[in-house]
């Protein structure tokens, strides 16, 4: 798919996409950038027409707004919407709304909260503005993702648990806390000091991954290295125990760090150690803590805009579905994360309303 080029600023964007019609127009090119193809029958000549509907917020729309573009194969007479399989597909907001949303998440450095967004996008309705967020960062998930290879960081940490600051019932709460793996691709490099005129051998932090475990240990490790680690890969770890009995069993190379290692290399996981600490200070700083049912979705969140720091228009046409096809995902199964992993460390009975990092 080729993309349509992209604006650069806030004020750039607000007069490329000034109402529904002008969004409508960027679907087309982005879906059709060849022209019409029927989805039925492979024709290439069909017909657009706009079909009233009722808006949900009225307020950000003028009334002129309130349709739906459709178009018609003009052989089999299939309609197909411009938003069908994408995450767009029958919603309520205006597409102005999805595209500004969308245009911050990709480029704000931290990304909206649902308040923040809701106040900025003039939502009015705080739910929406969190539904809306949830939705896109559904769609940060891509099945198709290559796997993390090279040398591969990959530590433990708990999110949420004691904090300082927290008072009573807060605390309480915050103490359960959730067990997350982190990867980490180290890419090494040499660098020459123009002084001495000597190559010194550095390491960077590529792409991370992030996922919500049950525990730290060899069967949890080793799910979480088959799914994001390429065979031939070198796992690096802190040397604990089950590092060493995971990686075994599944042959890959492992690179086990001790304590003793520290005065070489500064810290034994580093680049883990330095994402994980990211990672903690975005969730309480842009969030303020997240629900525990729904760490998993932050934690896509994290990982889509870290993998995809410097381009923000393949990360915006990501967020709308325009490359990939996306189920529609219903209001129940997402305030209810039915569709992420639950789990607590220690096996705690999850609690609704628990907050967490
Ligand atoms: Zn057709």
């Amino acid at each position: 798919m080729t993309r349509p080029s992209f604006p650069r600023s806030f004020a750039e964007f607000q007069a490329w996409f000034p109402d529904e019609a002008a969004c409508h127009r960027y679907l087309v090119r982005s879906r059709w950038s060849d022209g019409f193809v029927c989805r039925s029958c492979g024709h290439t000549v069909g017909y657009e027409f706009r079909r009233r509907v009722k808006s949900r917020s009225r307020a950000t729309v003028p009334p002129s707004d309130h349709f739906r573009v459709l178009w018609e194969c003009a052989s089999c007479h299939r309609q197909t919407s411009l938003t069908a399989a994408t995450i767009l597909d029958a919603t309520k907001l205006p597409l102005t709304t999805w595209f500004w949303a969308a245009f911050l998440v990709a480029t704000d450095k931290r990304g909206p909260s649902a308040l923040l967004l809701d106040r900025q996008l003039g939502i009015g309705d705080h739910k929406s503005a969190w539904f809306l967020l949830h939705k896109l960062r559904r769609a940060m998930v891509n099945a198709n993702r290559t796997m993390l290879r090279g040398i591969v960081e990959i530590d433990g940490t708990f999110v949420g648990g004691y904090q300082p600051g927290l008072k009573g019932g807060r605390q309480q709460k915050a103490r359960k806390a959730a067990m997350v793996l982190v990867g980490v691709e180290v890419q090494p490099y040499s660098r020459l000091d123009r002084k001495s005129g000597q190559e010194s051998e550095r390491e960077r932090s590529g792409r991370v991954r992030m996922t919500v475990v049950r525990a730290e240990n060899a069967e949890a490790i080793g799910a979480f290295i088959e799914a994001n680690v390429e065979p031939g890969s070198t796992v690096r770890s802190d040397g604990l125990w089950d590092y060493v009995t995971a990686t075994r069993e599944l042959g890959f190379a492992h690179d086990r760090r001790v304590q003793g290692d520290i005065r070489k290399t500064g810290q034994v996981v580093r680049h883990a150690h330095q994402a994980i600490a990211n990672l903690k200070s975005w969730l309480i700083g842009t969030h303020h803590g997240v629900g525990r049912p729904h760490l998993q979705a932050y934690l896509d969140e994290f990982v889509f805009r870290f993998n995809r720091r410097g381009n923000p228009e393949a990360a915006f046409q990501t967020l709308l579905g325009l490359g990939s096809t996306h189920a529609p995902v219903r209001w129940a199964t997402i305030t209810g994360a039915q569709d992420l992993p639950y789990y607590y460390a220690g096996d705690e009975v999850p609690d609704e309303n628990d907050v967490t990092a």
